[in-house]
């Protein structure tokens, strides 16, 4: 047994301080990036958030409204062949949709037929989700989809730490997800006592990333994946060095989320629910296995309305954030920031999400 003594922070353990600003007006901030990709050597530009890649957020509908505002949008890897067919008929934004699968035969199976169909051509990332990147057999399957996409943006994990984020990036990935256990339906933490808290995930995983590099294109880079609660820990992860933000709370319970719509005498509610919680298990795989516990939850969230309006909401918070550090880019984040080690200093019950 071994202790590690040094802190680990979360996003309510820090607030960011303000600094001197030339900026003259929120609307000057860019919010923009662009990057070129180590292996699949392709040059993206948008803003860096993406919508998870689950049932009530990888949506079709998520993809159309985030793609009109340059944002990905992870699809669920539920959809069909046929689904996904349809939806690619009318849609034809590959630079703000990716395509998910897990490392499950089944899964590479679905891909070759989605790429025989000459889908393949309508999304440019692919994300290689499990819940925990250390497994060997994971590493060994970024890099039989590197092999059979060599020119696809490959975004792959889970991990939380550096040498793990090493490793997928040499075996093939583009952009490692970082982050076990901080997603808000998630019980990984209360059910296994594993975990890592978010933003020193961040900040020790990008600055390993950022170390990696192809010297015809550019270096590795990370995607910070859950534990998101308000627009400020957004502007907390870019601060911490994170190149993309993955959320599925940020993108639950508007019209354009997946999830049943409730009406009670409180109000109107929508469900949102982990991937591995007994709801999922159930529509996708007819229950839970026996072999294994659930690690998800289901939320009922207050209907939130139209998902352009929270949009706004963000991109304002992040400009504001930007006004306070002088960082006239997103880009400039990571380098004005200096952050103030506080306790709890925001409620952050989920409760009132519940
Ligand atoms: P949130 O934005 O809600 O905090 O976190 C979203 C992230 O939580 C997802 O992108 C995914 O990585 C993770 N996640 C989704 N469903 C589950 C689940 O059932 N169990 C666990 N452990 N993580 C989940």
């Amino acid at each position: 047994m071994r202790i590690e003594n040094d802190v680990k922070l979360d996003f309510s353990d820090v607030l960011i301080r303000p600094k001197r600003s030339t900026l003259t007006s929120r609307k000057n901030v860019n919010l923009i990036r662009s990057f070129t990709f180590m292996h699949s050597a392709r040059s993206w530009t948008g803003v860096p958030v993406a919508a998870s890649n689950m049932d009530t957020t990888g949506t079709f509908e998520m993809a159309r409204a985030l793609s009109t505002h340059q944002m990905i949008t992870a699809l669920h890897k539920h959809y069909s062949i046929e689904d996904l067919e349809g939806f690619f008929a009318e849609f034809d934004e590959p630079d703000y949709v990716a395509y998910s699968l897990g490392i499950r035969d089944e899964d590479f199976g679905k891909l070759s037929v989605v790429l025989d169909a000459g889908l393949g051509e309508k999304f440019n990332f692919i994300v290689l989700d499990v819940p925990n990147a250390y497994l060997e057999r994971f590493i060994v399957k970024v890099e039989e989809l590197r092999a059979l996409c060599p020119d696809h943006t490959i975004i792959a994990g889970n991990c939380v730490t550096n040498e793990i984020t090493e490793e997928i990036l040499l075996r093939g990935a583009d952009i490692v997800k970082v982050g076990i256990g901080s997603g808000s339906a998630c019980t990984t933490r209360r059910m296994t006592g594993v975990g890592y808290p978010q933003l020193s995930a961040i900040i020790e995983c990008s600055d390993a990333a950022h170390g990696i590099s192809n010297p015809a294109t550019g270096v590795g880079l990370v995607m910070s994946d859950g534990g998101a609660v308000y627009p400020a820990d957004a502007a907390k992860a870019f601060c911490g060095g994170t190149d993309f933000l993955m959320s599925g709370l940020f993108f639950s319970g508007f019209n354009q989320s997946g999830g049943d719509l409730v009406e009670n005498g409180d109000g109107k509610f929508k469900e949102y629910y982990g991937m591995s919680s007994h709801t999922a298990m159930k529509n996708h795989y007819g229950g839970v296995a026996k072999h294994r516990a659930s690690e998800g939850r289901e939320v009922l969230l207050p209907y939130k309305g139209d998902v352009h309006d929270f949009i706004d909401e963000l991109f304002g918070s992040l400009r504001s954030t930007a006004t306070y550090i002088g960082a006239l880019k997103l880009k400039e984040f990571s380098k004005r920031a200096t952050f103030l080690l506080v306790n709890n200093q925001l409620n952050r019950s989920l409760e009132k999400y519940e």
